[in-house]
Formats: structure tokens, sequence, C-alpha cells
């Protein structure tokens, strides 16, 4: 008898519409092969993939030309049960080849082959020689890192929170010969800060989610500042009591130091973070502890959707309107929606919380589907912020600000306050003009002006495309003029602190966003050494949540105005969440807070209605219009992008592409310029398709995309489609 060979289809990572058959030979197919990793060839390389489809048993000369699968790596799944089941599900949802769909799941490590790391958690003790050793040291930072150990075991997890910089003592330590590494049960107990004792809407929302025994979806509504936090806190804690894991998914900026301990020392377990400023190995490390079961509550951001959770008990959602969720290249997924996927298949409920939470998430509310709980009033003793709404028509304005807004600031820190400057534009001026003859810097390989970067005139002065990353030192005279009267137009985070920090010269004024605070613990630095001292903070989105400044009484909001003309519909819900939530930060504890809103348009609709009647009077204003328009929620959407150097081939792709929609049902615009017509020297249009009905819309689809692939026009272009696109560009 011939050596049975048996075929097996892979799906690689790869945009393709298919995956690939290989053949295996009998003995390295033994076990189930279906979520195991194997590697092999393509083209004249090698790729990892992962096997799709149960082998089939065949004679040898059935299929002679199919390559050969040169290694199996796992010999049992690494995906499968609920997560394969719903990352089939998110394939077929997102018309997304499943190849790169499973890769997107897995860290990058598992991807490229890496063998599952070790999960098995450390701590460190004082052993007898470090014991006897002790009276003795030296004092200073390592005999405090002895004293600490020399009252029991310290897990790794929980020293890497409260006592950075332990590493070299621990280091030191061994090296002497008196403290060492020690595996611990990563679910032993530490002690735990009692909760403060829930309000009464606390409670109510807490037993709800708690007495959930299956899949439901309750929205938990709060304003900020209500005390959602100490909800999930109640309701992970009792996860935990019933032996089940939970998985909480937290916005990019709200995942801070700060909010980790707060869990650790509420739940007394290990908390698991998973986030993109992880080390690769670190990231591996934490999704197989959550695979085999270790990790029992994860906090992570948007790719954290992607955790094994073998014994799930409950899924948060904190901030579920939060942008960050969607994906915006490769797999373009929405955490949040694919939690909620997760959460049904697994059979457990989810909580979506949120102060401004997404139209989406507030008519499925409305409709029934969700539970509503809703918190109307501020926890402990805070009270809302006074929001005012200041006129700056006509009004003297310096880098930005009005005279109201000075004196406001110069009052609050008379009294010993701390102020926030939000303004959501980093750099030091949105653009560089000649003021003899107009010119102004724009990107070459973009539909944009150049940021200025740079307070200092000459030398030090940048200018920085902040769609595309391109640079160069700003010129010392205008390219076409040669003119010396190049003057930065409009206001940049530091050209406000350039102002502030001259104006209020004895008070610290810190500016945080991306280009003044890259690592992601730079920040809380800031913070730590500002304390509640009287000082200022600038900053952009970074600050709009995450961080508890308890001394913040001032918050004063410029630039807005842009925001209120823009053509996206849904451009007034981000404002007005936006709005919210950093209006939000003013006064979460003792202290009053105020807002200032500085607007030309002090009668815009949306900022009345915010205003005088708060962010559920604008949401359903909002969801009626988008309901008479035709836009989602009321409709579902997808967006086929297309782009290439030049125009014609992305025309004639989009256009061959619309000829393929048949369906009267489904409504389909363009192809249109995208909003940003030119990005990093690709020309980028756009197809839209839309119908009232997901299902027409999603049965459209599954005919459709396939044939894209086998366009000739496809060829010249890069092209994705996007399923419920949050921005149309
Ligand atoms: P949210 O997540 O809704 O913004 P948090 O849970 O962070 O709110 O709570 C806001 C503040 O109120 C925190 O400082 C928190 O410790 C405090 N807090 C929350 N619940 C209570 C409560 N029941 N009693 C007293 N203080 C509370
Ligand atoms: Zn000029
Ligand atoms: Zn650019």
């Amino acid at each position: 008898m011939p050596d049975a060979v048996r075929r097996v289809a892979v799906a690689l990572p790869r945009p393709l519409p298919t995956p690939f058959d290989y053949r295996i030979d009998a003995t390295a197919a033994g076990s189930p092969l279906r979520g195991c990793r194997l590697r092999v060839p393509l083209g004249s390389g090698e790729i990892i993939g992962i096997a799709v489809d149960e082998a089939q048993q065949g004679p040898n000369d059935e299929a002679p030309s199919l390559k050969s699968v040169l290694e199996r790596i796992d010999a049992t799944p690494i995906l499968h049960g609920e997560l394969w089941s719903s990352l089939a599900w998110l394939a077929r949802y997102l018309h997304a080849p499943i190849g790169e769909v499973l890769a997107t799941a897995l860290p990058a490590s598992l991807r490229q082959g890496g063998s599952l790391p070790e999960t098995q958690a450390h701590g460190w003790r004082l052993n007898e020689a470090g014991h006897t050793a002790l009276p003795g040291l030296r004092a200073g930072a390592p005999r405090r890192f002895a004293e600490l150990l020399a009252h029991g075991v310290h897990d790794e997890d929980s020293l890497d929170a409260r006592h950075p910089g332990w590493r070299a003592h621990a280091r030191s330590l061994a090296k002497r010969g008196l403290a060492e590494r020690v595996a611990v049960d990563a679910m032993v107990a530490s002690p735990i800060v009692p909760p403060p004792p829930l309000n009464d809407e606390q409670r109510a929302a807490a037993d709800t989610i708690s007495s959930a025994e299956s899949f439901s979806v309750m929205l938990l509504d709060g304003v900020t500042g209500s005390g959602k936090t100490e909800v999930y806190l109640d309701a992970i804690a009792r996860t935990l009591a019933r032996g089940k894991q939970a998985l909480v998914l937290v916005p990019e900026i709200g995942l801070t130091p700060q909010m980790l301990e707060r869990f650790r020392n509420r739940l007394g377990v290990p908390i698991h973070a998973l986030h993109s400023g992880l080390a690769e190995g670190e990231r591996a490390r934490t999704w197989t502890a959550a695979l085999r079961g270790q990790a029992r509550v994860i906090v992570g951001t948007r790719s954290a959707a992607f955790v094994p959770l073998p014994e799930a008990g409950l899924v948060i959602v904190d901030e579920e309107h939060d942008g960050s969720y969607k994906q915006f290249d490769g797999i373009r997924y929405h955490a949040r929606d694919f939690a909620i996927v997760r959460a049904k298949t697994l059979g457990v409920p989810i909580v979506l919380g949120s102060a401004t939470p997404s139209l989406e998430s507030l008519h499925n509310a409305h409709a029934g589907r969700y539970t509503h709980l809703r918190l109307r009033h501020r926890a402990g003793n805070a009270r809302p912020p006074q929001v005012r709404v200041i006129d700056v028509r006509k009004r003297p304005l310096q880098a930005g600000l009005g005279p109201e807004a000075v004196s406001a600031i110069e009052s609050t820190l008379a009294a010993g306050g701390q102020v926030l400057v939000f303004r959501n534009r980093r750099g030091y001026a949105p653009v560089l003009l000649c003021h003899d003859c107009g010119w102004s810097a724009q990107c070459r390989r973009c539909d944009s002006p150049m940021t200025v970067h740079g307070t200092v005139h000459g030398a030090g002065r940048r200018l920085i495309c902040h769609h595309c990353g391109a640079q160069q030192p700003a010129p010392a005279a205008c390219p076409q003029c040669a003119s010396l009267a190049l003057q930065p137009q409009g206001n940049g985070t530091e050209r406000i602190e350039e102002f502030l920090s001259q104006r209020f010269a004895d008070v610290p004024v810190l500016r945080i966003d991306r280009g003044s605070t890259q690592a992601r613990d730079g920040l809380q630095k800031h913070l730590d050494d500002l304390g509640t001292r009287p000082g200022i903070l600038i900053g952009t989105q970074m600050l709009a949540k995450g961080h508890d400044l308890p001394n913040l009484t001032l918050v004063v909001v410029v630039g807005i105005d842009e925001g209120l003309f823009s053509a996206d519909f849904r451009s007034g819900e981000k404002l007005a969440q936006l709005l919210v939530q950093v209006a939000g930060r003013a006064g979460r504890a003792d202290k009053a807070g105020a807002v200032l809103l500085q607007t030309h348009h002090p009668d815009h609709p949306l900022l009345q209605t915010l205003v005088t009647q708060g962010y559920h009077a604008f949401a359903d204003g909002e969801l009626a219009e988008r309901e008479a328009a035709g836009f989602p929620p009321h409709a579902s959407m997808a967006l086929l992008r297309a782009e290439a150097k030049h125009v014609d081939p992305v025309m004639h792709f989009l256009h061959a592409a619309k000829k393929g929609v048949a369906d009267v049902a489904i409504e389909v615009h363009g192809p249109l310029a995208a909003p940003m017509p030119r990005r990093a020297g690709y020309q980028r249009m756009q197809l839209i398709l839309s119908s009232p009905l997901r299902a027409a819309l999603q049965s459209v689809l599954d005919g459709w995309v396939p044939s894209l692939y086998a366009l000739p026009e496809a060829r010249r272009v890069r092209w994705s489609l996007d399923v419920d696109p949050t921005d149309l560009y």
C-alpha cells in the first residue's frame, strides 16, 4: 500500500480569497489539525499558515501538484472552540480573508511561528541567608526591597506595578545569594483594598449585571465620574468568585498604570494587561496565559478582543463609543462589536459602559435589544461641572485664548486649583503662510498643509505632515517670493504652551500630547510630579480620559469650531462625545468644576442642545436625523476604498466593481474622491454601499467581494473593504 497522504486546507496571512491546499503525510496529520499552525512553502519562500479544514485521506497520486507541508508547529490547536467560531464569523461578516483574520488574532511572535511561551508566574523571596544578612545591609533602596521580601513572596506582576526598578535590586540580592526566584500560583490572592459602599444606582446596576447568567448586552450609561468603574469592579469580583475569567476592553488612552493599579488593589489577583506598548514576548505570554486559563482578569486595548477565554464569565467594554476600538487598516474590525459576538458565542453577559454612548448602542437600547442601566449622578461628593459657552467673536485672542478664559485661568490658579486647556491639535500651528504672496506650506504627497512644530524661529522649527509623517526644516524665507514674512497661522498645543508659560510663569505648565509624551508611563510621571499643586495642563484628547486629577477645577476648550462643520455624518457625534468627556475631567472630587467652551458659533444647535439639555437630548435629535437621512444606525454601510499612484486605474476599478452590484435593494454611491483625495502620494477614491437592512447588504457582499479579486482592474490598485466604516476616509 502506498503511504497515505492527506490534503489539508491552510489559511495564509495574505489577501487571498480562499485557503490553499497542501499535502501532509499521515504521521504528521495524526491528531486534529484544524487550528494548528503549519509551516508551508509559498512561491519561492515559506510562510506560517493555520490549518482550517480537516485533512481528507487519499492516495498519493491524487494530488500530484500539491506542495507538502514543511512542519507542523502545534501538536494541539491554539485556535479552537468559541474563538475559532467567532473568528470564522468575523471573516464572513467583514468579507475578509480567513487567513488574515486568524493571523490578526495571534500575537506577532506566534503568528511568525514561535513556540507558546512559558506562562508560569514567578515571585521573589528572601532565602535563609537573606534573612540572616538583612539587619546588616546598608540603608538604601536595595535594603528596602529586601525588607519587602522578608515579609513573604512577592509576585513579579505586583512588583512591576508597585516597585518600578525592582529588578535591579532583585538581581543584586540574588547575586549575593540572599534572594531567589520561585514559581508561584498565579491565582494566589493578595490583600484587597475594600471598595466604597456602592450608591443605590451603582448597586442596582451591579446586581443586574451579576444576575445575568447567559448572554445579554447591558449598556451602562453613566455620567462622567458616576462610578462606572466601581460597578465593573463589583461585577468582576463576583465573576472571579464564581471561578470565571473576565475580559475588560479599554480605549488606547484609558489604559493607564493608575487604572491597572486600581484593579489590582481591588481584585487581589494579577491583572494581565495587553496593549500596543508591550514587548512582543510579553503580549504572547499574556495571550497564552489566557489560553491556559491562568490569566483571570485581562485588561487590554483593541487587540485584546482576540484573547482566548476558555473559562469566560464576563466581558466589559469601557468607553464603548471610543474611536480607538475600530481598526483602520488590515482587518478592519470593531473591537466592541466583535466582543459582543464573542460574548454571544460564549454565552456570557457583556457590559458596554460610557458617559456618551455611541448612537449605535443607544439605538439598540431604545429598541430593547440592550438592557439600559443608568447612573445619573456623580458618585461621592462630586457635582456636575458648570458648562459655559464663551462667544469669542470680535474678542482679542492670544494663542487662541480669549480674555474670559485667561482671567478664569488666573483666578483658578490663585485659588490653588489646576487647569486643563484642551486643544485637539498637536504642534505649534496648523499652517505656515507667507504674508506677502499667500504661499503656504503643503505636503508634497498629501492634499494637506504641513503643521509647524517648534516654538523657536529659525533652526529648530520643522514642518511635519500629520497624515504621512513627512518632515522637513521650516524654510527661512518664502520659496515662492523670498519674503521673510512667513507666519504660523492658527494655534496648536505648542503655541498655547508658549503663551501660557510666559503669562503664568510661576506655575508649572505641562503639555501632554503625542509629541511631548512618547512613553506610556511618561504621562503618569509628569502628572505625579505635578501632584495637586496649582498648574496648567495643555493637552489633546490624550488627556480626555483615564487620569483622575482631583484638583482639576477648570477646563477650557478651544478650537472646536472646525468640528462643527465637517462633512462626515459622524462628526457631530464625535464632537459631542469629546466635549462631554473633556468637560467631565473637571471637578471630579470635592471641589466644584467649571468648563468654558470657546467658539465663534455660540448659537450652533449642537452646542446649544449639548449645554442646555445634555448629551442624551443631543443623541435623540441626531438619531432622528440619521433615520431621516438613511444613515447608520438606521442603515448598514460598506465602503470599498481603492488607491493608486494615478487616478485612472482607481476609477476603472471602482466602475468595474460598481457594475457587479446587481441588487436593487442596495444603494451605491460613487466612485467618489475620498475626503482627502491624495495621501502619501496615492490617489484615493471610494464606493459606498448602503441598505436599510444589514442582512440584505451582507448577502450582496457575499457574492460581490469574491468577484472583486477576479477583476483584471484590481491588479493595478490597492483596494480594501470596510464593513461598518466609522470614518468615510
Ligand atoms: P467613572 O468610571 O464613571 O468615570 P469612577 O468609577 O472612576 O467613575 O468613579 C469616579 C470617582 O468616584 C472615583 O474617584 C471613585 O473612587 C469615586 N467613587 C465611585 N463610586 C463611589 C462610591 N460609591 N462612593 C464614593 N466614591 C465613589
Ligand atoms: Zn511669499
Ligand atoms: Zn503628507
